[in-house]
């Protein structure tokens, strides 16, 4: 059997280097055919010299000649391809059948969607474009068959405790997905109100890219997931529920009707969820160490502290408006972590500037990607526009 060609868009990242690791321990099982990166052509160059794809894909054009040259003067015959519209390209090609999702942001979407209606196998990390735009990529998975496997760790404990027959989803009473609580688990506003990027950067359990990082320290993180949850397995925002759990342990939960509660577990560890996605339904070795039960001694669990961390009703909020409020929900956090990244706006700025952009953006009925898009740029727009009212 050939191997399985994947293409790992987002391949200089956290969860990119995880995917590459795993392909790295199975050469006879997988290959890496397409590498695709946004503006880091030498990391990206790299990662040719030791994968030798079939493409390579640049997002950001300027890098274009970096990398031809680059990879001539390596001798490799992968062809250098640039620009956005390259990695829906090289994503719907024939050179993989599966294509892993790991670009940041809303910047994912166009080519997490020509995946799916390329009929790839999927393994969808990128959740911002399923906030963006769930029901539409999950309708064109299904229209043309492309098998979605979640890599979040929570939707990928899900995926792992839900049946695999849709039909049998009935028995199903809510899923409890976990959260860490991040790094100001337990801080009171007043605390968190001078808090650095550096602090919020500083996850106590995963290594992560800066976005998410922050994500998990106001708890957006888990807002987007509960939106995710939603357009993945079909359950209404009163059947998902959040519970802290420290440890990050337990990757999420499925209560059943019945009364049996399937949970997931394993070391926190993105390599688990990647080499689960790209070997299901068989299982491979991920380098992950085996989990030690009696080392971790006390699993813990407790209620998000909604009051200081309100993003995470924000986003249920835009879950319950539906429509075009989830993606405006996105564009103004993608906005508002940049800022903080930047130090242009202070921690507590950034629910204050999301809400604020809800306020001033009407959200409207979502029929079309375009819709879509537009109201993700001009919630943009407006975050922007808005981000001086609550600067430090
Ligand atoms: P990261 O910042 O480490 O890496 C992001 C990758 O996306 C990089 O390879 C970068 O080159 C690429 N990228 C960024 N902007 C781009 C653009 N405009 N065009 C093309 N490529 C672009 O991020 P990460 O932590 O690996 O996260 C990636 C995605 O996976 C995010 O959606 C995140 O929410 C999700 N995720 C990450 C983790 C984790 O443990 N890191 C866990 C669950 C979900
Ligand atoms: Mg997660």
């Amino acid at each position: 059997m050939s191997p399985q060609r994947i293409a790992v868009l987002g391949a200089t990242g956290s969860i990119g280097g995880s995917a590459l690791d795993v392909i790295a321990r199975h050469p006879d099982r997988f290959r890496a055919s397409v590498l695709a990166a946004n503006t880091r052509v030498d990391e990206l160059l790299d990662l040719c010299r030791r994968f030798h794809p079939e493409i390579a894909v640049i997002a950001d054009p300027a890098g274009f000649h970096r990398l031809r040259e680059g990879l001539r003067a390596a001798g490799l015959k992968t062809e250098p391809l640039a620009g956005p519209e390259a990695l829906a390209e090289a994503a719907a090609s024939d050179r993989c059948e599966t294509v892993v999702a790991a670009i940041v942001g809303a910047a994912g979407m166009a080519s997490t969607l020509a995946a799916a209606r390329a009929g790839k196998r999927l393994l969808l990390a990128n959740k911002e474009s399923v906030v963006l735009a769930g029901a539409l990529l999950v309708r064109e998975a299904e229209a043309h068959a492309a098998r979605i496997i979640p890599i979040d760790s929570e939707h990928n404990a899900i995926f792992q405790c839900l049946p695999a027959d849709r039909a049998l989803h009935d028995g199903v009473h809510r899923l409890l997905l976990t959260a860490s609580g991040g790094p100001f688990r337990g801080w009171t506003r007043e605390r968190l109100a001078g808090v650095t990027p550096e602090q919020a950067c500083a996850h106590p359990n995963w290594t992560m890219g800066r976005k998410i990082s922050v994500d998990s320290a106001t708890l957006m993180n888990k807002g987007l997931e509960v939106i995710e949850a939603h357009w993945l397995f079909g359950l209404p925002p009163e059947r998902i529920e959040v519970v802290v759990h420290p440890q990050s342990v337990v990757h999420s939960l499925v209560d059943y009707v019945d009364g049996s509660v399937l949970a997931q577990l394993g070391n926190p560890d993105m390599r688990t969820a990647l080499a689960c996605g790209l070997a299901w339904p068989e299982r491979v070795s991920s380098g992950v160490a085996p989990l030690d039960l009696a080392a971790i001694a006390r699993l813990d669990f407790e209620p998000p502290d909604r009051a200081t961390f309100p993003c995470l009703d924000l986003a249920y909020a835009a879950l319950r408006a539906g429509g075009t409020a989830p993606a405006i929900l996105n564009a103004a956090n993608e906005v508002a972590v940049s800022a903080f990244l930047q130090r242009r706006l202070g921690f507590l700025g950034i629910p204050a500037l999301i809400a604020a952009t809800l306020d001033a953006v009407p959200d409207s009925p979502a029929d079309s990607l375009d819709v879509l898009q537009a109201a993700d740029a001009e919630a943009r727009r407006q975050a922007s526009a808005l981000i001086t009212r609550f600067a430090n």
